[in-house]
């Protein structure tokens, strides 16, 4: 039941007791109690808590890593993690990397009061953040898009559904997009539009127009955009990107390529944990969520934290433990759905996410 051992890639998104803003708040928030009891289960655990870039430079040298190893990984550039997210992490002393999209980078050259408003970090705050020793900011692309796809339409835009189907909003809106949830309902495209089946524009070619892309127009479009993250990150940071976080963790074997040969040391997408016999290049991860019973518990949570990294490092007796939990938390947030009158609970077609070793967004 011991498997060759691995490193617990963990990831995190939005740090709030307030992410009403974000649509799919339920499946990627982590309230502020919960990290900080995640931070210190981390601690009791003594777990070697690594950067990404001493692991991945670890890897590629060939050294040994340090038994029960731990990554810890935010992605989207949340403001929420500025504010709350990085006090504790200096507190206890722990590296981590911060994956931002460009185009929802806010505007600004002030580093700002931490608070509880909504949006995403500037580049101020970025560099403020990367000149903490251990911490560091690597590229999760330019605009999270996914890409049409043919097929028959899967939703209706309407008053209800349009904020789950965002990413037709932010594929018609070009350039920058922090401010999408300021702007007004169904802001590009229109209430009443068909929302087409949709992949990771990344990791799969879609629709131009009417026609459908060659692997050769998917290739050009990575490209692009890798070449565009470098860019401003030369810009805005002084410096190259040297890790790549593929939005909602899906990338064609292709695009890794790309990667690879553009000078990126790893990307991830990985569906693996990280142990010695998979590829230096390629990061596994593990969404870590909140509430794993569906309910609020500190304790609950540190326990499932333990579980999460327990299984990642090979540990197969954590699994039913997971598979409990997660059974658990879909049972009681369908209960609590039906008697708040609002029917079975809807999994979001965007991020949907579960306690497993292959998904995270
Ligand atoms: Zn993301």
């Amino acid at each position: 039941m011991i498997l060759a051992p691995g490193t617990a890639i963990l990831t995190y998104h939005s740090i709030s007791d307030d992410a009403a803003w974000l649509p799919w708040s339920k499946d990627i928030t982590v309230s502020r109690q919960s990290f900080a009891a995640h931070l210190q289960t981390l601690k009791a655990m003594a777990v070697p808590v690594l950067s990404t870039r001493d692991y991945v430079a670890m890897r590629q040298r060939g050294d040994a890593i340090p038994p029960r190893a731990v990554v810890l990984h935010f992605d989207d550039g949340y403001f929420d993690n500025w504010c709350h997210a990085v006090p504790l992490l200096v507190q206890h002393g722990f590296p981590a990397t911060f994956f931002v999209s460009l185009n929802f980078v806010e505007p600004g050259d002030q580093v700002r009061t931490p608070d509880d408003r909504p949006g995403y970090m500037c580049w101020a705050e970025l560099r403020a953040i990367e000149a903490i020793p251990g911490l560091e900011i690597e590229p999760h692309g330019i605009d999270h898009a996914r890409i049409a796809v043919a097929g028959a339409p899967v939703a209706r835009l309407n008053a209800e559904n349009w904020r789950d189907h965002l990413w037709l909003q932010w594929a018609a809106s070009p350039g920058p997009k922090h401010d999408w949830h300021c702007r007004p309902m169904a802001w590009a495209v229109p209430l009443g539009s068909a929302v087409p089946p949709s992949r990771l524009a990344l990791a799969s070619p879609g629709l131009s127009g009417t026609t459908m892309e060659t692997e050769s127009d998917l290739a050009t479009r990575v490209r692009t955009t890798l070449d565009q993250c470098s860019a401003t990150f030369a810009r805005e940071l002084g410096r190259r990107p040297l890790i790549f976080c593929w939005p909602e963790n899906k990338c064609s074997a292709a695009g890794r390529a790309i990667a690879h040969q553009m000078g990126y040391a790893a990307t991830t997408g990985g569906k693996g944990r990280n142990a010695t016999v998979e590829a230096s290049s390629v990061l596994s991860r593990i969404h870590v969520p909140d509430r794993s019973l569906g309910f609020a518990s500190p304790r609950a949570e540190a326990f499932a934290l333990r579980a999460l990294i327990g299984a990642m490092h090979g540990n197969l007796y954590w699994y039913p433990a997971l598979l409990a939990m997660q059974l658990t938390r879909r049972v009681v947030r369908s209960a609590r759905q039906i008697i708040a009158g609002g029917g079975r609970t809807k999994r979001r077609p965007l991020r949907s996410v579960t306690i497993s070793m292959e998904q995270t967004t």
